[in-house]
């Protein structure tokens, strides 16, 4: 059976360490399916087309990466495309908790998915979405903090 993997996230915008998290998890799924997901608490900064435009430029050379969108729940997107695990990264142990918390609630609504949780490399642990945003707002240069080949304007 081919090993199916959700990575849901906002992707506001994809950073590196989005990026390593998917790359290091390649070789254990057959397939990871990025999924932009439509969060109800939160509006997203840069519009839905340019963040799928990054992921997309970002995996270009990776067939078994592919981007979609969902709206609802994370569990029912992984049913409806038969992914039996959901995949996150951890950078701190609030990030910890909080998906603690989700991972749990996700195992109750759907106990067939699985979540697997990778630890962020140490050199990406810093980077965050909102960070990056933040430095684009006032005119920084997030080259380093985002996949190469990948401009945000
Ligand atoms: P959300 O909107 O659900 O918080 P994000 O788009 O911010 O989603 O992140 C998606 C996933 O990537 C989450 O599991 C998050 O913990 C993980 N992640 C974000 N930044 C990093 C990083 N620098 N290193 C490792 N994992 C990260």
């Amino acid at each position: 059976m081919n090993r199916i993997a959700v990575f849901p996230g906002s992707f506001d915008p994809i950073t590196r360490g989005h990026e390593s998290i998917l790359l290091r998890a390649l070789p254990i799924f057959d397939e990871i399916i990025v999924a932009l997901g439509e969060n109800s608490g939160k509006k997203s900064f840069f519009p839905l087309n340019k963040r799928i435009e990054w992921l997309e430029k970002a995996f270009k050379k990776e067939p078994r990466i592919s981007i979609q969108q969902y709206s609802g729940l994370t569990v029912d997107f992984c049913r409806k495309i038969h992914a039996g695990y959901i995949l996150r990264g951890l950078r701190t142990s609030a990030d910890f908790e909080f998906e603690r918390t989700i991972g749990l609630m996700n195992k109750a609504l759907n106990p067939e998915v699985e979540t697997i949780f990778l630890l962020s490399s140490n050199e990406y642990a810093a980077i965050s979405s909102s960070i990056v945003r933040e430095i684009h707002k006032n005119g920084g240069d997030v080259g380093q903090f985002i996949p190469k080949g990948i401009k945000i304007q």
